[in-house]
């Protein structure tokens, strides 16, 4: 007799949307939904800006792990395209991923995202403005939450599925076993079975979902890893596109390396964050809906996108090494103003003071040209020189860079068009299958995987 009819791991966007869609479908099923962090209103990062001015590595990080996943206190930009955000389209086709993305937008807009504003750039001018300075601006939907509605949303979803799914926190699935007519899932001294499992323990279960792949023997591969900066500037600077746009993904291919750089995660007068992922602090950047919130900057990450060939397998690990000197040089982010990195010069606790943009996190002045490699600092600068042409004051001098923002991709897991593994009722949705990279990719995988196996057919 197994405990559960599904097993869930990870209580992210993906394993939130599963356990959702799939008791909508079938409500007598027993669910079983197992996270490592905590509740949501449990879930706290102890930098206050006083006392704890940086990461101290907290056992559970509250940024990252807990109900609602990495996306809690995310912006909340759920994009809905097939552009960007994963390759969710490759298994299901173009518009199942759209319906399913809308779908998802339906359900946060029916808990608590009903004032919000659906941004779409399909037929702006901008588009063109872009074209004309070899800048491409990819195409989406964009709801934008914000960290505050993006909260109520996930309180609303969290109550109505306390009552009908056992939601274990605190609960580190260490393993996964195959049984013959299902699986077991062990956490220390505990574990339960079940007929079904889905994995979606995101990014921060990265390393560990390549554990559990060589032990079942699934096939796996791992070979990108995008590696950048956070640029922080006036809000008046990017306004132009920000405020038609909300968020704007740029694609740029450099002219010296020929590589693509692209901003991504834009946040008109937000904030800049650091985030820990493993150990290791890497930058990031919110936003708020409540206007009193609001700071007089925006930012955005620029990006560019190394992929790797054979031997090397483990892209993950070189981004991480980047990531590390950086905390070894700065004890953690680095800032540096842009007229200082142009002139071979660090930035000083004193540049920094007297710089007329004011930084909204507290990160050690440095030198960004002794962490990140030079093909790809060249190609961010390149970058900041063509976004100044669209953006006019983009490459001023007090604009602040902020390093390094590494975004890791999870290996690619062998899947098959449903998602599931080599092993029947095996199934890895989300960020950590290599799929997705999103809020609105990884939330439409859960509800197809429930939909296949509790829908129609
Ligand atoms: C600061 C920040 C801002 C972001 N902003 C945006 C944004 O605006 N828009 C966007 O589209 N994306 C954004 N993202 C990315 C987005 O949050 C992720 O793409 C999305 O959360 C992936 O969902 P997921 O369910 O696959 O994984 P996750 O959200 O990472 O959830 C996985 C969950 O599994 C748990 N877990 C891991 N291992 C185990 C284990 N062994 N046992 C039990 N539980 C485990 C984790 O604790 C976690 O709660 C942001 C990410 C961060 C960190």
């Amino acid at each position: 007799m197994m405990n559960y009819d599904l097993l869930i791991i990870g209580a992210g966007p993906g394993g939130i949307f599963s356990a959702y869609e799939a008791k909508k479908l079938n409500p007598d099923l027993k669910i079983g939904l197992f996270e490592s962090g905590n509740s949501l209103e449990r879930r706290k990062c102890p930098i206050d800006g006083v006392k704890i001015k940086s990461c101290i590595n907290c056992k559970t990080c509250g940024i990252m792990n807990g109900f609602g996943g990495a996306g809690a206190f995310s912006d909340g930009k759920y994009n809905i395209t097939n552009e960007f955000g994963g390759t969710l389209y490759e298994y299901v086709g173009k518009k199942e991923a759209i319906d399913l993305m809308n779908y998802v937008d339906q359900i946060n807009v029916e808990n608590g995202g009903q004032d919000t504003k659906l941004y779409c750039n399909e037929n702006s001018h901008l588009k063109k403005v872009c074209m004309q300075n070899d800048l491409h601006l990819l195409s989406a939907n964009v709801r934008h939450l914000g960290t505050d509605i993006n909260y109520i949303v996930l309180e609303n979803l969290y109550k109505q599925l306390k009552d009908c799914v056992d939601i274990h926190f605190n609960t580190h699935i260490d393993s996964v076993e195959k049984l013959e007519d299902g699986y077991r899932i062990i956490s220390g001294d505990s574990s339960w079975t079940g007929t079904t499992c889905i994995i979606s323990t995101g990014r921060s279960g990265s390393k560990w979902m390549g554990n559990i792949c060589k032990s079942l023997n699934i096939k796996t591969k791992s070979n990108r890893v995008d590696i950048g900066v956070r640029v922080e500037l006036p809000y008046a600077i990017f306004s132009t596109l920000t405020d038609e746009l909300y968020e704007s993904k740029i694609v740029y291919r450099t002219e010296k390396f020929q590589d693509k750089v692209r901003t991504f995660c834009m946040n008109p007068r937000g904030v800049v964050v650091s985030e820990n992922t493993n150990g290791i602090v890497t930058v990031n950047g919110h936003s708020y809906e409540d206007p009193a919130r609001y700071t007089e900057n925006t930012n955005f990450a620029l990006l560019v996108s190394n992929h790797f060939t054979e031997p090397f397998k483990d892209s993950n690990e070189y981004g991480e090494s980047i990531a590390r000197l950086s905390n070894m040089l700065g004890g953690g982010v680095i800032v540096q103003r842009f007229g200082d990195l142009i002139r071979g010069q660090r930035s000083t606790e004193s540049r920094v003071r007297e710089s007329f943009v004011t930084p909204t996190l507290t990160a050690t002045p440095g030198d960004l040209s002794l962490v990140i490699p030079k093909r790809q600092l060249d190609d961010i600068i390149e970058m900041i020189y063509q976004l100044d042409k669209v953006a006019p004051g983009t490459a001023n001098d007090d604009t602040l860079l902020y390093g390094v923002e590494v975004k890791f991709y999870n290996l690619e897991v062998e899947l098959d068009k449903n998602l599931e593994t080599c092993h029947k009722g095996l199934y890895v949705i989300g960020d950590c299958s290599g799929v997705t990279h999103s809020l609105s990719h990884a939330s439409a995988s859960g509800v197809y995987v429930a939909r296949h196996l509790y829908g129609n057919k």
